[in-house]
């Protein structure tokens, strides 16, 4: 059996190609994309001015990506809501809408699972199930639109997965995204995180796109970098921070260097110097981010008075930082986590949200 179209994941000229091959005008092609990225339909029925004969090739010859959510948990803290969505072939993935004073922000996730083993991080372990298609990755921003009904201007590549380990699906989903005949996000609203996959980050860098591009950084030395990330073994630190480097020359945009505080692994005021010597002069902002702690695992957050000194090193340092406020604490909002209970208690034969 040959593989069914994934109508959702095709730019505007594929899905013509597609179209006129199907035996109808080029101009449908234009129609049915507008249904599914402009008013997010969630049936093919629903295509009103498509003909029937065609909807029901549609739905006989493609493969028409909706998610649904199958557990949505709602801060009573801010608001935020994390939803898990389940996949056709029975994955979960989690995904996060965020309400913030500039517009609403949705986090992404771009796999179920991840395979880089970053050792705070709540998908390490999990087992690695597959990349997401532009139209899963797609699907979270327009299941949460339909959901909530609410307008969705920012976009961040946060959630479960490395991107860069995704790179095809990610570079249609940025844009299908960002077109102007979808919901038309703009692309400096659109941040990608990477744990420093450099080819990719080149590559990235040379498509030219006014995405922000956030490299978790999470120490600024070698050696601690490795005993926090495996990811840190394959590329040098100062060969990652090169590629930040080049993907300033080449699009302009700011790097965002995310850089989560462990108490007693990289939080001393010996590591904010580390890491104000290896970023100095670069046109960046350092988030840095009070670990979250995963269940059983060992690292702890900092407290207040410790993360504020290491942010005072590096602004006196001429370095833009700034905390991360911490959205959904009250249901943990940490990536992964609702995903990881959900594999937990399935495994056991029982879900409960
Ligand atoms: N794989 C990508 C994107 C997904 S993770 C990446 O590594 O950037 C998104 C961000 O959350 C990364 O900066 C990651 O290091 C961070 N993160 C993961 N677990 C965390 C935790 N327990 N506390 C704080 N940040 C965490």
């Amino acid at each position: 059996m040959t593989e069914k179209a994934d109508i959702k994941s095709m730019h505007l000229t594929e899905l013509t190609a597609f179209v006129t091959q199907a035996g109808e005008k080029p101009f449908r092609a234009k129609q049915l994309y507008q249904w599914m990225h402009q008013k997010l339909s969630e049936t093919i029925d629903g295509m009103t001015n498509l003909s029937t004969g065609f909807r029901e090739t549609l739905k006989q010859e493609t493969t028409y990506t909706v998610l649904r959510p199958v557990n949505v948990q709602v801060s009573r803290q801010d608001g935020t809501r994390k939803y898990l969505f389940s996949l056709d072939d029975g994955n979960v993935i989690e995904s996060v809408l965020m309400h913030y004073k500039f517009g609403n922000s949705v986090c992404v996730s771009s796999q179920a699972g991840c395979r880089m083993g970053c050792k705070f991080c709540a998908s390490a372990g999990e087992d690695f199930a597959r990349n997401l298609s532009a139209a899963e990755m797609l699907e979270q921003v327009y299941g949460i639109m339909r959901d909530t009904g609410e307008r969705i201007s920012h976009v961040v590549v946060m959630g479960i997965g490395e991107p860069l380990d995704n790179y095809d699906n990610l570079l249609r989903f940025i844009r299908l995204l960002t077109d102007e005949n979808g919901l038309h996000i703009s692309q400096r609203n659109l941040t990608v995180s990477t744990c420093g996959l450099v080819p990719q980050m080149y590559r990235l860098a040379d498509e030219k796109l006014s995405i922000t591009l956030a490299l978790s950084l999470h120490a600024a030395t070698q050696e601690k970098r490795e005993a926090l990330m495996p990811v840190a073994g394959a590329y040098d630190l100062r060969e990652t921070v090169d590629a930040c480097r080049y993907y300033f020359e080449q699009t302009g945009r700011r790097i965002t260097f995310e850089y989560a505080l462990v108490a007693g692994e990289n939080d001393s005021m010996a590591d904010a110097f580390s890491l104000a010597s290896l970023i100095f002069g670069m046109n960046c902002h350092v988030n840095l981010i009070p670990v979250n702690p995963v269940r059983g695992s060992r690292f702890a957050q900092p407290d207040l008075e410790t993360a504020r000194a290491f942010q005072n090193k590096l602004e006196k340092n001429g370095i833009h930082v700034t905390i991360r406020r911490e959205m959904g604490r009250d249901i943990d909002a940490a990536c992964g986590q609702l995903r990881k209970r959900y594999m937990e208690e399935q495994g056991k034969g029982r879900w409960i949200p």
